[in-house]
């Protein structure tokens, strides 16, 4: 079923400059852009249209609504109040006039516009002094014989390219698509893998970038016109086919068996304190059928906060271990990896399990013993921050890679830390875990090449989080409720927020409130902690909140990640307005992770936007970070949400997760058949919309 059809490559393929018209220096314009091929300005797809098909009457023009209109000149005015001003008045007949207003203009300009001169302009009108006006439209003088043809189709408005003036885009847009080859050797998709409504790829590319006269302008801004749905098809269908292609490629390399002999596994099952919730039963059950294979296993938990991600960490670090090799576990922050590296050891040192420290902060003979011990095999664990991944770190045989709260890194991170264990053609396991949940539409997507557990069930005996919703000004009833929460023993977070400002007036602003509460609170002991502090003092600070030595800790959003306090169980969160409801969740999190009943207060500085109302309601009135994250993906789109380069999750040209998430079952039905019937139509796919170099590498 595939067909050969190499003049596509060569069409789409070839460079920019072979566009009459382009040289050297238009091509780099076009390069910062990261438009370098004929094909890349295929896809560069208008932003707006305009219609020019038509004519409107004056006496029908509506303010803010564009449109194109013909009338002989009846009026020139020049004049220079504050700045140079041009004024022609136009009538087509009727009674009404349309004033074209120009703020700068050549004197060759105003000579065209001879009283009587037939003017076709378009552009929007707004109620000026005289009725209505445009200002600057774009306009031509027609000669008195032209007939003035109306093109059939809507003129596209490009994105602008720096550099390359608007009529010029449009010109080598205009002359790319006239290389566009005949449909049936562009077309890649086998005839009848398609949903019927959707059209071939090159009428698709011809429609938008000129939509005929009766098109559908509402669904093509909106980017649900069958046209944009062909390509976003195509482009997820793509990504699916290298994710899977990825996947494939890891799958090539060995891993080694890792069984637990020896009984560790139930020894730590019968010493902890709790049992397992059915969540995290099924997830490590998961982990240990994928560890029993020899070949490597990537394999993403997601967890909300407290879910208990950590003991299945260590579970699945005593199945290394029981075989004899080595396991490591990376935190993004070295208080967070020295909470694992303390919960580890007691777990874990009582079965006789040697665990090893490296972080930043480990210097001199500590960290030397430590390295030995790594590369002698005889620490079995090793936990740590980005030391781990450092040059100096051999393992004798790690066999499990273990990433915490993975958001927090980048993809080459957990690629370096995979690397310390390949040796020869094996590589070893990984174990991915994130208290970001993902909406499973959009896991589908974005992990296709890893497999995603999900443990969604918090331990029992927590008492839901109670979340309010309060104007700032009810700031001063908080001072009281504070005092109350902690003279009967607990602690609480006070949250300052201020996005988009620069890390220093953000701790000003929280370093104004810790001197506020201070002053407002002298019994209790007002810890601080910003962004701005050396690592060492933040540490101290959050340590200290850890163990009771503080009452209150007013932070910035430093405090974000993982850390368990469960004596906190009041948190206020100011200006929550403006974070994202992702961001909102991990904040709360903090609280609610021992037995009290909890309380989050999210403070709002008033007028509330509409989507600012949706987020804090949605955060009163569900805790389900799934949920949550369902709406937030509605609300703010995947960007945001999974944070393009923190996930390796490619940047789309044309599909947008959240709008187009409702063709992912049809994009895997295709790459399925694809993949198992045409892999070389499959290739050629990718190498379209991805190209030979792979964007991101989710290996
Ligand atoms: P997270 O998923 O946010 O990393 P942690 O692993 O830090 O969560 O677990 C949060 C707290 O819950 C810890 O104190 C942990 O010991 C405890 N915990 C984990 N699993 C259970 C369980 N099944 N029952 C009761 N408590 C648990
Ligand atoms: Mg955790």
């Amino acid at each position: 079923m595939a067909r050969p059809a190499p003049v596509l490559a060569a069409a789409g393929d070839r460079p920019l400059t072979t566009l009459p018209g382009v040289g050297r220096v238009m091509a780099e314009k076009f390069a910062a852009r990261g438009l370098t091929t004929v094909q890349d300005l295929w896809l560069h797809l208008p932003r707006q249209y305009e219609d020019r098909t038509r004519i409107t009457p004056l006496p029908e023009l509506q303010p803010g609504v564009a449109a194109q209109v013909e009338g002989r000149v009846e009026a020139v005015e020049r004049g220079f109040r504050y700045r140079p001003l041009l004024r022609v008045a136009i009538g087509d007949g009727s009674r009404a006039t349309l004033v074209l207003r120009f703020f700068h203009f050549r004197s060759q300009q105003v000579n065209q516009f001879r009283i009587g001169a037939r003017v076709r302009a378009y552009g929007t009108p707004r109620i000026g002094q005289q009725g209505l006006e445009i200002v600057h439209p774009s306009y031509r003088v027609l000669d008195e014989g032209e007939a003035g043809e109306l093109g059939d189709a809507l003129d596209p408005v490009y994105p602008a390219v720096e550099g390359v003036g608007p009529g010029t885009l449009r010109r080598l847009v205009a002359q790319a698509l006239e290389q566009l080859p005949p449909a049936e050797e562009l077309e890649l998709l086998p005839p009848g893998c398609l949903p019927d409504q959707l059209p071939s790829l090159r009428d698709a590319l011809l429609t938008l970038h000129r939509p005929p006269r009766d098109a559908d302008v509402g669904a093509l801004l909106a980017g649900r016109h069958p046209a944009q749905r062909r390509l976003a098809l195509e482009e997820l269908l793509a990504h699916h086919l290298s994710l899977r292609r990825q996947r494939i490629a890891l799958q090539a390399h060995a891993a080694p068996v890792l069984v637990d002999d020896g009984g560790r596994v139930d020894a730590l099952l019968a010493s902890l304190p709790f049992a397992l919730t059915g969540a995290q039963k099924r997830v490590f059950g998961e982990i240990r059928a994928d560890l029993a294979r020899p070949s490597p296993m990537l394999r993403l938990v997601q967890g909300d906060v407290g879910s208990g991600k950590t003991v299945v960490a260590a579970l699945a670090a005593l199945l290394a271990i029981g075989s004899g090799r080595q396991a490591a576990l990376m935190a993004p922050t070295e208080l967070l990896a020295e909470q694992h590296l303390a919960n580890l050891r007691a777990w874990l040192e009582p079965l006789g399990v040697r665990v090893a420290w490296l972080a930043g902060k480990v210097i001199g003979r500590a960290r030397s013993q430590a390295l030995a011990d790594v590369a002698s095999g005889a620490a079995q664990l090793v936990v740590g921050t980005h030391a781990l991944m450092q040059q100096g770190v051999v393992f004798a045989d790690l066999a499990l890679a273990i990433i915490d709260e993975q958001h927090r890194f980048g993809v080459h991170q957990r690629l370096a830390l995979r690397d310390k264990g390949a040796q020869g053609g094996r590589v070893p396991h990984q174990l991915v875990m994130t208290a970001t949940p993902i909406p499973r539409t959009l896991a589908m997507a974005a992990y296709a090449d890893l497999d995603v557990s999900a443990i969604d069930e918090l331990p029992p005996g927590r008492t839901p989080v109670q979340t309010v919703v309060l104007g700032a000004s009810r700031r001063p009833e908080l001072i009281e409720r504070i005092r109350a929460a902690c003279a009967e023993g607990r602690q609480a977070y006070w949250v300052c927020t201020l996005i988009d400002e620069s890390d220093e007036v953000v701790a000003q602003a929280a370093q104004t409130t810790w001197e506020q509460l201070t002053a407002a609170l002298p019994e209790l002991r007002v810890g601080f902690v910003h962004g701005r502090m050396k690592a060492a003092e933040k540490q101290a600070t959050m340590l200290a909140f850890k163990r009771g030595e503080l009452d209150l800790l007013v932070a910035t959003t430093v405090i974000e990640v993982g850390v368990d306090v469960p004596n906190a169980s009041l948190m206020i969160i100011e200006n929550a307005e403006r974070l994202g409801l992702s961001q909102l969740h991990q904040l709360r999190g903090r609280v609610g992770r021992g037995s009290a009943a909890s309380s989050c207060v999210l403070l709002y500085q008033p007028p509330l936007s509409q989507m600012a109302r949706q987020r804090l309601e949605t955060m009163r009135s569900t805790s389900d970070g799934f949920v949550i994250a369902e709406k937030d993906l509605e609300l703010r789109g995947p960007g945001e949400l999974l944070g393009t380069r923190q996930t390796g999750l490619a940047e789309f040209r044309i599909a947008d997760l959240a709008r187009d998430a409702d063709l992912l079952p049809e994009v895997h039905r295709i790459g399925e058949s694809l993949a198992a019937r045409a892999p070389e139509v499959a290739d050629r796919l990718v190498d379209r919309w991805i190209g030979g170099a792979a964007r991101y590498a989710a290996a």
